[in-house]
């Protein structure tokens, strides 16, 4: 069967793969003319790569770890120490660690968090402990059900102290969702904090090899065309088509430097698009339904990513720190975390800005001067004194709608992938799954509308395909 998708992000390149391993021919049209989405990178004139973000894989996803495995290219994480690594803004300079030592879990990240002296005090510690005993306890309906309060409303409800929420949970939510905790919903990081603790290596980090594009795409790109699909770049999808009954007869494609549109037609049609673009491409029939009317409760957040050359090593770690700085929020000196930007004499550091939204129209000057004096308090040694770092060059890469914003009373709105429209489905990290806006939940997605369109069409007995509209698709199918 022919699949058209559109989008060429994690999200459409895993359907795409998926749909190729059960007999069908996907064709993915993506806008841009690089693949990737939100992972997408680009060489520069000197031949450095620069990224729309600094991407760090857990051990906790699995659906990434198995698309590597059956793609042969799994040895391209390299795989850092278990800890998490914190700066500690009032002793610049200096880091704090959360060592996970090779136990089974929970215990080896309970031990991390007992041993760590730095950040938490006893009292706070097994406070914080006792709160989180009903997300454990009580799993993932309980941890649902907190999407009605901001994580701070939440850890306030279970009595811990603020001083968690500074020197913690700042950093994580805004390395997980681009905002801080009074604005994060409570089930965000409650199921991130689930799986690192139900799981062994869950919260172990690793960095791809290389650019995503080349190093994760490409091999995506290649498993798919070799087994007959397509994956076109420089194809923006302009217009949804629809049959009288209300189900897609085509997508119509824009064509680009003076090329005529053109359309494509397929036995099913995925949106592999973020939420932003497919909320404006919606036809008009369908946004009277109210599976569709609801993405409207969901946006992109604005993030930065920055990219720093400098004229030195500023650090020799290999890892990704939590800054706990209010403008940035996690960074990595990828000239020593990532084999294809490794370099023995120069450091180039990549951080990611969040919140951005006060950020996001500034000019790229502005960023980059209030990243560096941010710096000077993460490297004081460097910045300070006679003979400070040179900046020799920077890339800043601004997308203003980038995952779902994570805010309270989200979750409903994030749609299931089977979709009421017979021959339309939806992927995209945005979509209802388990993993949150992550690469993780965008290759997850994919994968569940490869197998939404295989379960409806069968390859054997391709006359199967239906053409009413479905009842209304409900959240719980998917996640
Ligand atoms: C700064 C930053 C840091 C991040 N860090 C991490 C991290 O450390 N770990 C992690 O797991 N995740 C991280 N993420 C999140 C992760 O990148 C995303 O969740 C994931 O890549 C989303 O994939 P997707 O396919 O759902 O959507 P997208 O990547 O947004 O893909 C959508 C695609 O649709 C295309 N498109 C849009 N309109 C059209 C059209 N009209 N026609 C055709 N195509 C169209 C877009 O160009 C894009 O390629 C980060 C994201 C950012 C921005």
């Amino acid at each position: 069967m022919r699949v058209a998708i559109a989008g060429a992000g994690l999200a459409g390149l895993s359907c795409a793969k998926y749909l190729t391993d059960a007999g069908h021919t996907p064709i993915v049209l993506e806008s841009r003319d690089v693949l990737g989405g939100l992972v997408a990178a680009w060489k520069d004139s000197d031949g450095d790569w620069y990224e729309t973000g600094l991407h760090a894989f857990f051990g906790a996803y699995p659906n990434m770890l198995q698309l590597l495995k059956e793609l042969g290219i799994e040895d391209r994480l390299q795989w850092k120490e278990h800890t998490l690594i914190f700066n500690q803004p009032d002793k610049p300079g200096t880091l704090s660690r959360f060592d996970v030592p090779d136990i089974p879990s929970p215990f080896n990240v309970i031990a991390s968090i007992l041993r760590n002296k730095d950040m938490l005090t006893w009292e706070q510690k097994i406070r914080f402990a006792v709160g989180l005993l009903p997300a454990v306890v009580r799993g993932q309906k309980y941890v649902e059900d907190m999407d009605k309060y901001s994580f701070l409303e939440w850890l306030k409800r279970q009595g811990v102290d603020e001083r968690v929420t500074s020197d913690v949970f700042i950093a994580a939510c805004k390395a997980l969702t681009f905002i801080n905790p009074d604005e994060v919903s409570a089930t965000i990081l409650l199921t991130a904090l689930n799986r690192f603790l139900q799981e062994r290596y869950g919260s172990k980090i690793a960095f791809l090899d290389g650019s995503p594009t080349e190093r994760l795409c490409s091999p995506i790109v290649d498993d798919i065309t070799e087994r007959g699909g397509e994956v076109r770049l420089n194809a923006p999808l302009k217009e949804i088509l629809l049959n009288a009954d209300g189900t897609v007869k085509g997508y119509l494609i824009r064509g680009l430097n003076g090329a005529e549109d053109e359309v494509i037609t397929a036995d099913s049609y995925v949106s592999a698009m973020s939420v932003d673009p497919l909320k404006v491409m919606l036809p008009k029939p369908w946004k009277l339904m109210e599976f569709f009317q609801k993405l409207e409760g969901l946006e992109g957040v604005p993030v930065i990513n920055l990219h720093l050359w400098f004229d030195r090593k500023l650090t020799e770690i290999d890892h990704l720190l939590f800054s706990r700085s209010p403008l940035l929020s996690v960074y990595a000196d990828m000239s020593n975390t990532c084999r294809e930007y490794a370099n023995p004499n120069r450091s180039m550091l990549e951080l990611v800005l969040a919140p951005a939204k006060d950020w996001i129209a500034k000019s790229d000057e502005e960023i980059v001067a209030a990243t560096i004096a941010e710096l000077e308090k993460l490297f004081p040694d460097h910045f300070g004194g006679d003979n400070p770092a040179t900046l020799l060059k920077s890339h800043v890469v601004k997308t203003p709608r980038s995952v779902y914003k994570a805010t309270p009373g989200r979750q409903q709105y994030r749609p299931a992938q089977v979709t009421p429209i017979a021959n339309f489905y939806l992927a995209g990290s945005y979509t209802m799954q388990r993993y949150l806006g992550s690469m993780e939940g965008a290759v997850l997605s994919g994968k569940l509308t490869a197998q939404a369109i295989s379960e409806a069409l069968p390859v054997a007995n391709s006359s199967n395909l239906q053409t009413l509209t479905r009842p209304p698709a409900t959240n719980a199918a998917t996640a």
